[in-house]
């Protein structure tokens, strides 16, 4: 399923244009517009689902940290944080289930 007004089904579906870093039958991967860290990257399902309290796709969650290691290890990044903002207070802002990895500065904790 696909949201018309869903930015990044529009990068899924390529009708805008994006380098993706990584791509599959069910999920991309491609920079973030507005890094936080020297390398900052999401992965997304193609299918939409506003959050990661809209599935319960056992498959689907997996495939996405398998992807995330995937994309590490072919970036030969072995230190990197993994977020999944989940909701306006926890700090989402696009409502389509996104994994970010960010890495190549040193990380704080607590985040903001
Ligand atoms: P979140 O705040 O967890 O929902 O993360 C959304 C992320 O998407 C932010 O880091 C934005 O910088 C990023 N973003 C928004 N629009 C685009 C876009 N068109 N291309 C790439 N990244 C985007």
């Amino acid at each position: 399923m696909k949201d018309e007004n869903c930015i990044f089904c529009k990068i899924a579906n390529k009708e805008i244009p994006v380098n993706f870093v990584f791509e599959n039958e069910k999920i991309v991967a491609f920079n973030d517009a507005d890094p936080q860290a020297p390398v900052h990257i999401l992965v997304i399902p193609k299918e939409h689902y506003a959050s990661l309290n809209e599935t319960n796709d056992e498959v689907l969650l997996s495939e996405l940290l398998l992807v995330v290691k995937e994309i590490t290890k072919k970036l030969d990044i072995k230190e990197y944080r993994t977020v999944i903002n989940t909701g306006k207070e926890a700090g989402q802002s696009v409502f389509h289930l996104h994994v970010h990895i960010l890495a190549k500065r040193t990380m704080l904790w607590p985040p903001g």
